[in-house]
């Protein structure tokens, strides 16, 4: 396959002030890469300093009359983005699991119709979003006022490209905030069709401005900018800290949602076949490329045995191929990303790990023959303590190992730095409304995973970040708290 070069229509550009605007013949060009083929089959532009300042520009010109609007207006605009996601959900699909790697169908069913259910989410939450009031008896009335932040830079993952990229973008855009979003320099082009709606739903220029390119380079630039009141973050947790450090002393307000190591527990009164159905989707699903993916997995003793045989039964199961046919799973994001899990899998084997199935790149054949495919991998026989069970792998890799009661179940889930999701399978509801309440994540799921309300805080605990998505919550993160005072007398 030819490599594109800047002149052709597979070079992606910014969106700024309601323009596409293809890179100037000085531009830095990045390789966008098919992960399944491991081709180049795009270009997208690395942002400068001058982009970034052209969309501050932008945004600063567009923020008057946005957040003037009424939210009800405001909820039109993203309405009819929503719609237009649903209108293109094919092509969307289709883009996103090339640039990605993950199966069509996981595209088609969860990644799109999540982009359109954040805008016409948010667009419905704004209407109803009130502020308090505080009375001090007839002396005196508070009143809280609530308005946007101004201007406010989105920074999102390649794992769940239009999914978590829409996840911010919407309640920032619903509370009247201008934005400046980037997408992963590894999975731009839904970022770049969701410009082109943006420009067909109307959208007032500048309102909403995308820059391309490396997170070290514009992502870094965007979190420094002066005129940027607030950064949300989604990404690993490393990268998090850099821009904490960053964000700290210029005040900026921040919402980190960062990595996990997540613990599945399974008791011997579950319900047989729906926790191996769940436990199988939380450690595989998108190629165990998803922040909440169950990566540990816990068994009460009297049935890991037969749970251990049930659950290889099923990941043999797995299909692994194509990402653009009938597949339950697809390629690693990257050729570094595939080296990683395969090095985290050699450390397991160091360790002391044994490896009850996959453990190694996979061959496919035909189109796919060069791209990053590494088959379902259970691990058993490590401790805690291991690098195995504490480090994030992010890939289709889980350790399994059984616990003799409920208290050791709770420390081994317990035992990393990370706190972002955990899911119970157990029939007995007291045991695990007890469990819930000692188990120190930010997101507890009984007898399912991933099963998502988008009215409900969402967010981790320790090394998983700081502060909540979703519902209030993001609303509450991307305005300003102003308490007016009026006394009576
Ligand atoms: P990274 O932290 O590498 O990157 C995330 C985003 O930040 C990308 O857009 C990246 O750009 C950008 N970035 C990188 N460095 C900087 C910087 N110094 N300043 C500003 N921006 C920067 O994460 P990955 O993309 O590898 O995503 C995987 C990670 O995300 C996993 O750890 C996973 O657990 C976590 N994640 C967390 C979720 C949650 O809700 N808690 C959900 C999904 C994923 P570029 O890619 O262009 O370098």
């Amino acid at each position: 396959m030819a490599t594109p070069d800047r002149h052709s229509d597979h070079c992606i550009g910014n969106f700024i002030g309601g323009e596409i605007v293809q890179p100037p013949a000085d531009a830095q060009l990045l390789d966008n890469i098919e992960p399944a083929t491991g081709q180049v089959y795009g270009k997208l532009v690395d942002s400068s300093d001058g982009d970034l300042q052209a969309a501050v520009a932008a945004a600063e010109a567009a923020l008057p009359h946005w957040r003037g609007l009424d939210p009800e207006e405001r909820a039109r605009y993203l309405e009819r983005i929503a719609a237009l996601i649903e209108d293109n959900l094919d092509a969307l699909a289709e883009a996103e699991s090339r640039d990605n790697g993950k199966p069509l169908a996981l595209a088609r069913s969860v990644d799109i119709p999540r982009a359109a259910a954040n805008f016409r989410f948010f667009a419905r939450a704004i209407t109803q979003f009130a502020s308090e009031s505080h009375a001090m008896g007839e002396r005196a009335i508070n009143y809280t006022l609530r308005a946007p932040l101004g201007i406010v830079g989105c920074i999102s993952p390649w794992n769940l490209p239009l999914y978590l990229f829409t996840w911010k973008i919407a309640p920032a855009l619903a509370a009247g905030n201008c934005v400046i979003a980037k997408p992963s320099e590894v999975t731009p082009k839904t970022a770049s069709m969701l410009a082109e709606i943006c420009q067909k739903a109307g959208l007032p220029a500048g309102v909403l401005n995308i820059l391309h390119g490396r997170g070290s380079g514009i992502g870094s630039a965007l979190v420094a900018h002066p005129k940027i009141a607030a950064i949300s973050f989604t990404g690993g947790t490393a990268t998090g800290a850099r821009i904490a450090a960053e964000a700290a002393p210029r005040f900026k307000k921040l919402s980190l949602e960062l990595g996990g190591k997540n613990p599945t527990l399974v008791f011997a009164d579950c319900d047989w076949e729906k926790t191996l159905d769940g436990v199988l989707r939380a450690a595989f699903a998108n190629q165990g490329q998803i922040c909440l993916c169950g990566s540990r997995i816990y068994v009460e003793s009297s049935i890991y045995k037969d749970f251990k045989a049930a659950l290889l039964q099923r990941v043999a199961k797995l299909r692994v191929g194509d990402p653009l046919t009938q597949v339950d799973q697809g390629a690693l994001i990257s050729a570094a990303h595939m080296e990683k899990v395969l090095n985290a899998i050699t450390q397991a084997k160091e360790e002391g790990g044994q490896i009850l199935c996959g453990g190694e790149r996979l061959q496919v054949e035909g189109r796919c023959r060069n791209g990053y495919f590494v088959a379902p991998t259970l691990i058993e026989g490590l401790p805690i303590d291991c690098r195995t069970n504490q480090q994030e792998i992010f890939g289709p890799v889980a350790t399994i190992q059984p616990f003799a009661d409920e208290e050791e179940a709770l420390q081994l889930a317990n035992g990393t730095g990370y706190g972002l999701a955990t899911s119970v399978w157990s029939q007995n509801l007291s045991r695990c409304h007890r469990l819930a309440g000692q188990l120190d994540f930010g997101i507890v799921w009984i007898n399912c995973w991933m099963q998502r309300d988008l009215r409900t805080p969402f967010g981790g605990m320790k090394n998983s970040g700081v502060g909540r998505e979703g519902g209030w919550e993001a609303l509450r993160f991307f305005t300003e708290a102003k308490n007016v005072c009026i006394d009576y007398a």
